[in-house]
């Protein structure tokens, strides 16, 4: 029998967590036991690896490839603006309805004492651990690439983008006689790239039972228990932004109905759930907006890699709640003022945080910083860092196939409903 790729995913995330827990609890009656996480790690770093290896060719070639079919820059700009008008906005709802939330629940309050003492204890980051936050000018100006080889070679994605956008544009501009032979180098290295990611997702049941069962082997169940209205509160929240605001986007802009655009999806949400990476997610929610929602390669091409890298609608969501978690631990009331700066402040921190795990809990800082909440406030929830960020990566590669119905709707594509 063969089964469906998200089967397959989700057959391996439920076996891995299975597998994990009995790990857990047998662990302390046989010490063999307690290796194994660490002896099945590589499996899903291997398979995290190989999908990501294909992601800058891939990103580069379809999009080149995808700019240079557009080639009209008013549509271009059309599309660009379109794109990241979606993506800013989306993103500042998703962090207030996570502030709404987290003012509601208020999970701050309810943590006492002796819970915040020993999670601050256990996860307090050790010094220099907490990597400097980088300055937004400094982001803006890095987005255009001195050398774009070498910001490939470092897997750079924003200035890969901007190269790409650049060097599709100028080949439009050309004679096709002079481009023929390199559209048609680009049009194989593509459709190579997409036959690797074929082959690599055969390995997806695998690599997500190992990426799974280790989280869940080294899962402390205790540190739940204390941040465990917190976690509702990001979760709950995350689930509000999904269905209501990409939802009604769905629904309404992109004429989608939202639960059977999501169903095709799920390939993509857990993939990413399993990773914890857009992108490491993107080549297969490229796959899925070509081949399942018959969006353009020309649209999927641009809004996608543009929305891995700068599109976190979770992220934000995620950073809204910590931060109005921790300023309540630590007694702090926040203004409505700051309330408007932490939406502001959690939509450039979430553009700012690269498409990796644990991205979103560093730019963090920046958020805290700017209101002036104590940033060591971040051990308090260190412990459960790993699921949120499974959470909010699948609504972040969410956020951005939603922005890819909507942008090729609105240009007039015919997607399947
Ligand atoms: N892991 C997230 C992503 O790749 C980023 C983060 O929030 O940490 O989308």
């Amino acid at each position: 029998m063969k089964l469906k790729l998200h089967t397959q995913i989700l057959l391996g995330m439920i076996l891995g967590a299975a597998f994990g827990a009995g790990v857990r609890k047998l662990a302390p009656y046989l010490p063999l036991l307690a290796d194994l996480p660490g002896i099945i790690e590589p499996v899903g770093t291997l398979f995290i690896r190989l999908i990501t290896m294909v992601v800058i060719p891939l990103v580069f070639a379809s999009l080149v490839l995808g700019i240079a079919s557009i080639g009209d820059i008013t549509r271009l700009a059309r599309i660009g603006g379109k794109t990241l008008g979606y993506y800013i906005v989306t993103t500042a709802l998703a962090v207030t309805i996570g502030l709404v939330l987290a003012d509601a629940v208020r999970p701050g309050s309810r943590l006492d004492e002796s819970a915040q003492q020993e999670l601050v204890k256990e996860y307090q980051p050790s010094e220099g651990k907490l990597p400097e936050r980088k300055p937004v000018k400094d982001m803006i100006v890095e987005m255009v690439p001195r050398n774009p080889v070498a910001a490939a070679a470092q897997g750079d994605m924003l200035p890969v983008i901007v190269f790409a956008v650049l060097f599709g544009l100028a080949l439009s501009m050309l004679e096709h006689d002079r481009t023929r032979s390199l559209i048609g180098f680009l049009d194989g290295l593509n459709g190579a790239m997409i036959v690797i990611v074929n082959w690599v997702m055969k390995l997806a049941p695998y690599g997500v039972f190992a990426l799974i069962a280790v989280v869940v082997a080294r899962f402390g169940a205790g540190v739940l228990q204390s941040l465990l209205l917190y976690v509702l509160v990001v979760v709950g929240a995350l689930v509000v932004h999904l269905l209501g605001i990409l939802g009604t986007s769905l629904a309404l802009f992109a004429r989608v109905n939202p639960l059977r655009f999501l169903k095709r999806s799920v390939d993509v949400a857990s993939m990413a759930f399993a990773t914890s990476s857009s992108s490491a997610t993107l080549p297969v929610s490229m796959r899925c907006s070509t081949e399942r929602h018959g969006i353009s390669p020309e649209i999927t091409s641009f809004v996608l890699p543009l929305g891995a890298t700068i599109n976190m609608n979770g992220t934000a969501l995620y950073q809204g709640v910590a931060a109005a978690f921790i300023a309540e631990v630590y007694g702090m009331g926040l203004t409505l003022f700051e309330h408007l700066e932490i939406v502001l402040t959690a939509t450039l921190a979430a553009v700012g945080a690269a498409g990796v795990p644990g991205a979103g809990i560093i730019t963090l800082i920046l958020v805290l910083q700017t209101i002036g909440i104590p940033v060591e406030g971040i051990a308090l929830i260190l412990g459960v860092d790993r699921i949120l960020d499974m959470c909010r990566t699948a609504v972040n590669v969410m956020g951005d196939l939603t922005a890819a119905a909507f942008v090729a709707r609105t240009e007039g594509e015919q997607i399947a409903n």
